[in-house]
């Protein structure tokens, strides 16, 4: 387990994100302005694939997003999902999280929405996601997306000077997906959950196999029974696994986070490398990752050797 964290959040690709957020915890920033610094720094990123600009096309050829917000205070949850063409999805979701109602929005009637509050538009298919959507062979069955391996979701985790917590995700989906298909990353409890009488949890991986176990609020209800982060996410995945083995579910990858209401953080997955972000208490931002071999999971920060090795997000 990870101690005295103020942030910690998903994937290598977050770790530029995290260092501009910390600055901004350090001046005791509400935790919003830090999170939403560290998703937006992804999604703006032309260069991470599986994130806003220049994320993964669906089968039509089109970036469609999902992304939501969680606020551990007020529970407040804001989310939008199959938007296109919306430059900072995290921004709307934030912005939705005020609402005690109409607070998940979808496609047009999201669009729609995020142009009445006038939030930036721009096309998300960026010149190299094209060029991945062209050569790809489509005739693939939509079964097969779990072959598909280049989807990821940034998952930020913050808590601010006054013990508030919140969480954070945004996220292009699979890679080829159906038109209209959403993810578990806007589903409240599933992608994420945040309480900050608790601790925050999020996902990232395979949706529909994170969604059939709510896995972000599993993680967050072992805390709240005093488990600590690290074995809440472990125990939590473990769970889900053997209950998927019961029923010859064929799983595909998963990934965890969490971080309680005392600073304390931990991760968990299926893959044999998960890298992840912490933030903390003195503000330095560190990487590190969870190994998962043979079920068993550590965690290591990485040597030179093995950032130069690592090919993903
Ligand atoms: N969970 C995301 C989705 O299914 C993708 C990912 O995090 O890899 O849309």
């Amino acid at each position: 387990m990870i101690k005295n964290c103020c942030m910690i959040s998903t994937w290598k690709m977050s770790l530029l994100g995290m260092k501009r957020a910390a600055p901004l915890l350090k001046r005791n920033v509400p935790v919003h302005e830090a999170i939403l610094m560290a998703v937006k720094t992804v999604e703006d990123d032309p260069a991470i694939s599986s994130v806003g600009y220049g994320g993964l096309p669906n089968l039509n050829g089109e970036v469609e997003l999902d992304a939501a917000y969680m606020n551990g205070d007020t529970l407040g949850f804001g989310g939008v999902m199959s938007v296109k063409n919306i430059k900072n999805p995290i921004e709307v979701a934030f912005d939705l999280s005020h609402y005690q109602r109409n607070c998940l929005l979808s496609d047009i009637g999201a669009t729609r929405y995020a142009q009445s509050k006038g939030f930036a538009f721009q096309n998300m298919l960026s010149p190299e996601s094209k060029k991945r959507y062209d050569q790809t062979d489509k005739m693939r069955d939509s079964e097969m997306l779990e072959a598909y391996k280049e989807h990821d979701t940034v998952c930020v985790i913050g808590m601010d000077h006054r013990r508030s917590m919140a969480c954070g995700v945004s996220t292009s989906g699979l890679f080829l997906k159906m038109p209209g298909r959403v993810g578990d990353s806007p589903i409240i409890g599933s992608g994420l959950y945040a309480d900050s009488e608790v601790g925050c949890a999020a996902a990232t991986g395979v949706g529909e196999d994170i969604m059939k176990g709510c896995l972000s609020f599993s993680i967050v209800e072992k805390m709240r029974n005093g488990i600590d982060p690290q074995t809440a996410c472990e125990t939590a995945l473990q769970q889900h696994l053997q209950r998927f083995l019961r029923c010859n579910h064929s799983c595909g990858s998963i990934s965890v986070i969490a971080m309680d209401c005392y600073g304390n953080a931990g991760a968990a997955t299926t893959l044999s490398a998960f890298p992840f972000v912490v933030t903390d208490q003195n503000f330095s931002t560190q990487l590190y990752v969870a190994s998962n071999i043979g079920g068993k999971i550590s965690i290591f920060q990485p040597d030179q050797g093995w950032l130069n090795s690592y090919r993903g997000d």
